[in-house]
């Protein structure tokens, strides 16, 4: 599976403030859109375009468009805060949302909201989530859309750990993944180290406590999943 870790000192600046753990909400939301931009450029570098006829004020001239439609599928809720950053890129892009969440002791995606037409309206779907931890909802998520007929799918996600990257690339290896950085591991409770922490609460403003924490649960069963991606990395 492609995976591309942007080297773009900027990329690298606006990260390291979002990891901090004494950026506010607002700023970590700015830093969201920011670095959505930024990868969203790289990740959309390879689309195809179509030769266009236009005219400048001083001559006609063989111009490019866009050729593929292009949709954008937030992981629900983190990837919310990287949508407009997608749609100021390409306001054409539809937006479409599959309701996932992650159970918090198994880590397994559960689906609750998909109201995808019968057949695709876009060939090439993006899907944005911050986070790539244990890449269950990625690849559950990419599941649907190509059984939707999705051509082409690409994932953006700010940081990814290995055990994500193994997992996604095991079920999608023809899924191209950007990235802003690569990190250490996913520790017991299914969060990226080094990390931000929870993305979701940190662009909503949401701390409730840890019990409303990723992968916390009343026993060790997060532990083992995480122990069995682990596991998976070696073979
Ligand atoms: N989701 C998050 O928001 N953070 C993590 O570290 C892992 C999953």
């Amino acid at each position: 599976m492609p995976l591309h870790v942007s080297q773009h000192p900027l990329v690298a600046h606006k990260l390291a403030i979002l990891r901090d753990k004494t950026t506010e909400p607002k700023k970590f939301r700015e830093l969201v859109r920011e670095l959505t931009w930024l990868l969203g450029y790289e990740a959309m570098a390879d689309l195809a375009t179509r030769p266009q006829e236009i005219e400048t004020p001083l001559e006609p001239m063989a111009a490019a468009s866009l050729e593929p439609r292009v949709g954008l599928i937030p992981i629900l809720r983190a990837g919310l805060g990287m949508v407009d950053a997608m749609l100021e890129l390409l306001p054409t892009a539809e937006v479409w949302h599959i309701g996932l969440y992650r159970d918090e002791r198994t880590l397994k995606p559960v689906e609750y909201y998909n109201k995808l037409p019968d057949a695709a309206t876009v060939q090439v779907c993006l899907v944005l989530d911050p986070m790539l931890a244990t890449g269950g909802s990625a690849s559950a998520t990419i599941d649907i859309l190509k059984a939707w007929g999705a051509a082409r799918v690409k994932q953006v996600s700010l940081i990814a750990a290995p055990e994500g990257v193994r997992t996604l690339g095991d079920a999608h290896p023809d899924v191209d993944v950007h990235v802003a950085a690569l990190d250490s591991h996913l520790n017991e409770r299914g969060y990226i180290v080094p990390g931000l922490g929870d993305a979701g609460d940190r662009q909503f403003g949401t701390f409730a406590g840890p019990a409303s924490e990723p992968g916390h649960g009343p026993d060790d069963q997060t532990a083992e999943v995480v122990r069995r991606l682990q596991r998976d990395l070696e073979r």
